[in-house]
């Protein structure tokens, strides 16, 4: 029997496309539905996503009935799956690269999880390397699908998104090449080195499709620009904030965790039982009060102080953007002034 899934740290997100004028007359899109509003469990957060999709709002635009999609919202889950695209590569980097076993897989995930107060079956593992190697295979089921071809045919071309991602450790990417305007796979390759030439011929099932390719988007890494300009001359290559920004923060927020990780190994204990000593303390001078009035006091405003920085080393992180380490150290700065001018405020 299916358990049902429990959220407790849950981040809803709201995504919208990043291409936000019409390709075809260039007027501001409109929302116009909510692709999808579901849960998403990734290695860091646990998701509501929101996906939103807009339109041209000109009822005469020839590309009124392109529907257009975020590629961040895309990139996060395959549709269908509850677990994230990270989840996915992840167990297929295990399997194939680490050559681990499914229990080792399990384990390793399973720990993963803990912090955001998930579980992940055995079985559920299996189910995403079955989803990894499908991926691989995402090309040949692209060529034969006819509808998705129709919907290409209505939409004047493909737009290309080539996004390569790198698990946390070893020297590989993935790469993911995708058409934002259907939100369609169309080919995955793991390569370990991302020159022009071995970038060319990853890109290679995407030209066999002979379908016209109105853009392109990727994070612009040099090799990548070479070789979609050899590939599509004059096409338009936009730069993806989203790409570029995911890249930079992925490197600080990890930086950002190893510290919090310290701060707070070196400090919980210290401060939990210098608590414990306060409360202890002030029972005993609230035991016999009258006389103790004044230690009553000093006792309270330490304890006060020693709770806010248990506060302060129990700050969480937030990808991409609100990094744990960096605010509990604000806070840390912030209780050690207040309490030097209080020391200050003592000696006169
Ligand atoms: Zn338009």
């Amino acid at each position: 029997m299916n358990k049902k899934k429990r959220y407790h740290q849950v981040v809803k997100r709201i995504l919208c496309p990043e291409v936000t004028h019409c390709l075809t007359c260039q007027s501001k899109l409109k929302r116009c539905v909510t692709i999808s509003d579901r849960m998403i469990i990734t290695l860091k957060q646990v998701i509501r996503l929101v996906h939103c999709g807009y339109r041209c709002p000109q009822e005469e635009c020839p590309g009124r009935s392109i529907l257009y999609r975020s590629m961040e919202a895309d990139a996060l889950a395959l549709s269908g799956f509850t677990f994230g695209l990270d989840i996915v590569l992840e167990v297929g980097h295990l399997r194939l690269s680490e050559h681990k076993t499914v229990d080792e897989i399990h384990q390793h995930l399973s720990q993963q999880l803990v912090p955001l107060e998930q579980t992940i079956s055995r079985r559920e593992i299996l189910f995403l390397f079955e989803a990894y190697t499908a991926l691989l295979r995402a090309g040949t089921e692209v060529t034969c699908d006819e509808a998705w071809k129709e919907q290409v045919r209505k939409n004047k071309g493909i737009l290309l998104s080539i996004d390569g991602i790198q698990p946390d450790h070893g020297n590989e990417t993935i790469y993911l090449m995708r058409d934002v305007l259907t939100g369609r796979i169309l080919h995955a390759e793991n390569v370990t080195e991302s020159t022009k030439e071995r970038l060319k011929q990853i890109l290679t099932p995407v030209v066999a499709l002979k379908v016209p390719v109105v853009g392109v988007i990727s994070d612009a890494q040099p090799t990548e620009l070479q070789a979609v300009a050899g590939l599509w001359p004059g096409v338009p290559h936009q730069i993806c904030q989203f790409h570029a920004i995911r890249e930079a923060g992925r490197l600080i927020y990890n930086a950002d965790a190893r510290v919090r990780k310290d701060l707070r190994i070196r400090m919980q204990q210290k401060t939990h039982e210098f608590r414990q000593n306060i409360h202890k303390r002030l029972r005993e001078a609230e035991e016999q009060k009258g006389e103790k009035e004044q230690e009553i006091q000093q006792l309270q405003i330490l304890e006060e102080y020693a709770a806010m920085v248990e506060g302060a080393i129990n700050t969480e992180s937030k990808a991409p953007f609100q990094y744990g380490g960096l605010n509990m150290q604000e806070a840390l700065i912030a209780i050690e002034s207040s309490l030097e001018k209080l020391e200050k405020r003592g000696e006169q």
